[in-house]
């Protein structure tokens, strides 16, 4: 039966193509009204970032001209949406609203506190599942528990998966008569007020368009060596659409459904998977923070939070800015800083050097992530925070220290990535790139490299600082 007019609340589906909440409200109403709400009191403590945040004033002002396109608009306020959407629903005289789910804690909560009130004054509320293959509550062990571990957890989730087919964009989005009030997406103040975002537009395309050209160009270029490019930062060989993904710009189903139409051969498939099993540990994300909501800011294995984490302000800062003195590790915090990402084998790297090497809380590591990326999210962040440090799901053990140099020599190898983002070492022989303090100080001062000057000297010994941290676990394990 068609309703009047219907409010579609859009948050982490910036999108107009497979949107289950859009195409419900497009096909049972006559009307449809797009809302964004800019809210940041609801949000549980984790806000969005600055990174986060010039990712969005894009990808609003995006979704507006898509919505444009199509003889509509997005409608936005800043405010409890708790009274943005009652207000809205009396003033329009809406009879459905429409949304499609989100995971995090105080998002769940909200949701279920909105659609109380909602139903409750006789206006119909229908959610949807908009951002995963399949519900977290979807997916449990033989014995009804939620998985622990990555692998069996996909199995379980690809056996049940079934046929994916998503929904094309409306053609049309049906406008009221008269529109509501609406700021504009500049009203928001997104943006930075000073300018250090000049990379990121080199960098990024917010926006569904956007992240339709990344997936095309990924599987025309980059899906058949996906597998064998994915560990290496001096490489683009990964997909790069974490932040689509976040800001729902894209959907893993979309993915899904575009990897398995492609006409594939056997190596080319054996690559698709891999791809599309690391798809599955943001799915493997969103189960853990659904089942265990705590694990944002406590360990999953609770024995963790007896370890003895350092408190240096001093090692901290200079995690960072770049400045530890291992290329690969300023490398890779340089690059977050100069574009709001970094390759996932650097993420790695820095994360198991600030809470192995440094000894420094995990939980620092994923602020500083969380205002810095602009794929910064509540689910992933967790999960490879946790994984780094040891303490979380199928992690790594605490135990196994990456070491700096080793891993920039395997991953880095003719030190291209460290080169770009480290400039103040370009000139240092491919040998020297991952260790300059190695160096004989003709072949530093042939480079222009001063250490202590021109580049830091290293802040810690590794080998004396992996001692350190064993033995700190060793400590905690018999404590
Ligand atoms: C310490 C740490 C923090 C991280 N924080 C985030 C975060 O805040 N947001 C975020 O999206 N990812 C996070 N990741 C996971 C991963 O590093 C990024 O998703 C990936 O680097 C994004 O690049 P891509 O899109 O090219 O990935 P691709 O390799 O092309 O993968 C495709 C998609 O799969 C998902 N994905 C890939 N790897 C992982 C993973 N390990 N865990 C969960 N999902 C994954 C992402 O959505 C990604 O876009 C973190 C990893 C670590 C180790």
């Amino acid at each position: 039966m068609a309703e009047a007019t219907s409010i579609v609340w859009l948050r982490r589906d910036l999108r107009l193509a497979d949107n289950p909440a859009l195409e419900f409200a497009a096909s049972h109403a006559d009307t449809v009204i797009p809302l964004f709400i800019w809210d940041l009191d609801e949000e549980g403590g984790w806000s969005p970032g600055e990174a986060s945040r010039w990712w969005l004033h894009h990808s609003l002002t995006a979704l507006d001209d898509s919505l444009a396109e199509r003889g509509s608009k997005l409608v936005i306020r800043s405010g409890n949406p708790h009274e943005i959407i009652a207000d809205l629903v009396d003033s329009t005289g809406a009879a459905l609203v429409t949304w499609n789910r989100r995971y995090e804690p105080a998002a769940i909560e909200q949701d279920r506190r909105i659609k109380e009130a909602l139903k409750s004054a006789g206006c119909e509320v229908r959610s949807f599942n908009g951002s995963l293959l399949r519900e977290p509550w979807e997916i449990e062990t033989g014995q009804g528990e939620p998985y622990k571990v990555f692998t069996p957890f996909w199995k379980s989730l690809r056996a049940n998966l079934g046929d994916v087919e998503p929904y094309a964009a409306p053609d049309t989005v049906p406008a009221p008569e008269s529109w509501p009030d609406s700021m504009q997406v500049d009203d928001l103040n997104l943006l930075p007020a000073i300018n250090w975002d000049a990379d990121f537009h080199d960098a990024w395309t917010p926006g569904e368009a956007g992240a339709q050209q990344r997936l095309d160009e990924f599987l025309a270029s980059r899906m058949a060596n996906y597998d064998e490019m994915r560990d290496r930062p001096d490489r683009a060989g990964t997909s790069e659409l974490s932040a689509h993904l976040h800001f729902g710009e894209i959907t893993p189903r979309q993915i899904y459904a575009e990897v398995n139409h492609s006409n594939l051969n056997g190596r080319t498939r054996k690559s698709a998977d891999v791809f599309l099993s690391e798809v599955g540990w943001r799915e493997f994300a969103h189960h853990l923070l659904y089942h265990f909501p705590e694990t944002t800011d406590q360990p999953l294995r609770e024995q963790f939070e007896r370890f003895p984490w350092g408190n240096s302000e001093s090692a901290l800062q200079a995690w960072q800015k770049g400045q530890t003195g291992y290329p690969i590790v300023d490398a890779g915090m340089r690059q977050l800083w100069a574009i709001g990402w970094m390759h996932n084998r650097v993420r790695m790297i820095v994360g198991s050097f600030l809470t192995k090497d440094l000894l420094q809380p995990w939980q620092q590591g994923s602020k500083w992530f969380w205002d810095t990326l602009v794929d910064a999210d509540l689910a992933n962040n967790t999960l490879g925070w946790q994984w780094v440090a040891g303490c979380g799901a199928d992690a790594s053990p605490f135990f196994r220290v990456f070491n700096p140099v080793l891993q920039g020599e395997k991953f880095d190898p003719d030190g291209e990535y460290v080169r770009r983002w480290v400039p103040e070492l370009a000139d240092l022989p491919n040998k020297w790139i991952h260790k300059p303090w190695a160096a004989s100080d003709q072949v530093l001062a042939d480079a222009g490299v001063t250490l202590g000057e021109t580049y830091p000297e290293p802040i810690v010994d590794h080998s004396e600082a992996r001692k350190a941290a064993l033995a700190a676990y060793n400590e905690f394990k018999g404590g």
